[in-house]
């Protein structure tokens, strides 16, 4: 009987802690005024300690003009060496491929110019596998938050896989919105065996990972992961941490990739055989954990520390942007000053659910995408995290779209009224769209199709 009673105090105990966990889910460590989890004292990004593959040069648009010599150095060989250039002008020249857009510090770092060394760990783009092979990339409905399936002849991908949560009236359950599509697009496809090639985290706000626990139950396998880097104990950070490890089991040193923004040097963004495990695409990540940037007031939101990630297929071009807000994507902007072509894509899908604080017109002015899209919820739910609570998409950011400066070049015929939101938690107004314009909280799940020839057609899912 004794034995029996300390059993059930234990399992009480053990309820105990689950629910004081499940609290701690929902009320993050520190919040910005919208209720956005923050890094605050003690809750601080730690970068990854063990950072998995190394970073090469990327090469987007596989049509760029580096040297496969150079494409095979990694990044760490272009550590600056001096602030300032020591080598005369002809030097210069006889050393630098002329042909490289490159960043000055990469330029520096050319004093110590050696001889590539070749490893397998870099795949070079093969030519492309058919003429009319295509690939999709569906932008799947998870309410407020964001989770996409890439997929290619050659494998498939997850950029992010989160979604709404946290209640109210009409509130859905994102995370598992998302793995219910993902498992369906599996059983739908089953050359790809069940098995993601490389799943991409952008950030860890929960709109964006919280179906870890669906994904890890669902029988589904991950060969790679990418993420910023950043390491911790605590909040949404913890759980990424976590959700890495569990997904390498351990083997981080081969199959994973941590996008740090400290290591990456050069104007053509960077790869390596987890960001870009793909031999009929090439992917490129731009931007990634700026931890050394914390001190700065905007760093403190995990927003900005979003992996911004590119797709080139043939022709055709995908940009993820996760919730990259103006600041940072200024701040990025600046990193590749000397070569913001990188950044010139067909299909973008919109910073941070089409906030206001994240639609920047010199990026948009950059990318000049054909066809927008936004991850948002539908405007049913008023739970706190909905897109209601966030005011997502923005009535301003919609505009900056479609009217002034236009942005998006592809039209959208017939035009169609849906909405945006004036503000945080009030009701919709109508927006009438005439530009390839699309959002997943207005029409269901979004597919983009794409031809390596840069042909487009775009179907949406669901009705809302
Ligand atoms: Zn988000």
């Amino acid at each position: 009987m004794v034995f029996r009673s300390a059993s059930i105090a234990l399992i009480v105990a053990i309820g105990m802690a689950t629910v004081a966990h499940g609290q701690q889910d929902s009320e993050p460590p520190y919040q910005d005024a919208d209720g956005e989890e923050i890094f605050g004292p003690g809750y601080q990004p730690q970068s990854a300690p063990e950072k998995g593959l190394p970073l090469y040069i990327g090469r987007p648009n596989a049509g760029m003009s580096a040297p496969d010599s150079l494409l095979l150095l990694p990044q760490d060989s272009f550590r600056p060496m001096s602030e300032t250039w020591s080598l005369p002008a002809e030097e210069r020249r006889r050393q630098l491929p002329s042909d490289v857009p490159l960043l000055r510090d990469v330029r520096r770092g050319f004093e110590t110019w050696q001889m590539p060394r070749l490893t397998p760990n870099r795949r070079v783009p093969t030519a492309p596998v058919a003429p009319t092979a295509e690939m999709k990339v569906h932008y799947v409905y998870v309410g407020q938050g964001a989770g996409a399936i890439v997929e290619l002849p050659c494998g498939v991908a997850a950029v992010d896989f989160g979604g709404e949560f946290g209640g109210g009236s009409g509130s859905v359950d994102g995370g598992a919105l998302f793995v219910a599509y993902l498992k369906t697009f599996m059983e739908q496809h089953p050359a790809y065996a069940n098995k993601i090639d490389v799943v991409y985290l952008s950030h860890p706000h929960a709109d964006h990972i919280n179906g870890a626990k669906q994904l890890r139950e669902s029988g589904i396998s991950i060969e790679k992961i990418v993420d910023n880097g950043q390491t911790s104990n605590a909040g949404s950070v913890g759980k990424q941490t976590e959700f890495r490890n569990w997904a390498t089991q351990g083997d981080l040193k081969h199959r994973y990739s941590a996008v740090e923004l400290a290591r990456q040097v050069t104007a053509t963004g960077a790869t390596n055989a987890a960001i870009d495990p793909f031999s009929c695409a090439t992917v490129t990540a731009f931007w990634g954990g700026a931890n050394e940037k914390l001190s700065i007031p905007s760093y403190s939101n995990p927003n900005n520390h979003s992996v911004v990630l590119r797709f080139d297929f043939g022709q055709a071009s995908f940009l993820f942007m996760g919730d990259l807000e103006a600041d940072a994507a200024k701040d990025m902007l600046d990193q590749f000053d000397e070569n913001t072509e990188v950044f010139d894509a067909d299909v973008l899908q919109l910073a941070h659910h089409g906030a206001a604080n994240g639609i920047d017109d010199s990026l948009l002015k950059v990318v000049s995408p054909r066809i927008a899209i936004i991850s948002m919820g539908d405007r049913t739910s008023k739970g706190q995290k909905s897109a209601w609570g966030h005011g997502h998409p923005r009535l301003e950011s919609l505009s900056i779209l479609q009217d002034d400066p236009i942005t998006v070049g592809d039209m959208r015929s017939p035009s169609q009224t849906f909405w945006g939101y004036p503000d945080e938690e009030v009701p919709t107004k109508d927006f009438t769209v005439n530009r390839a314009i699309y959002g997943t909280g207005w029409e269901g799940t979004i597919i983009v199709t794409a031809t390596q020839s840069g042909q487009y057609t775009v179907a949406a899912g669901r009705g809302h």
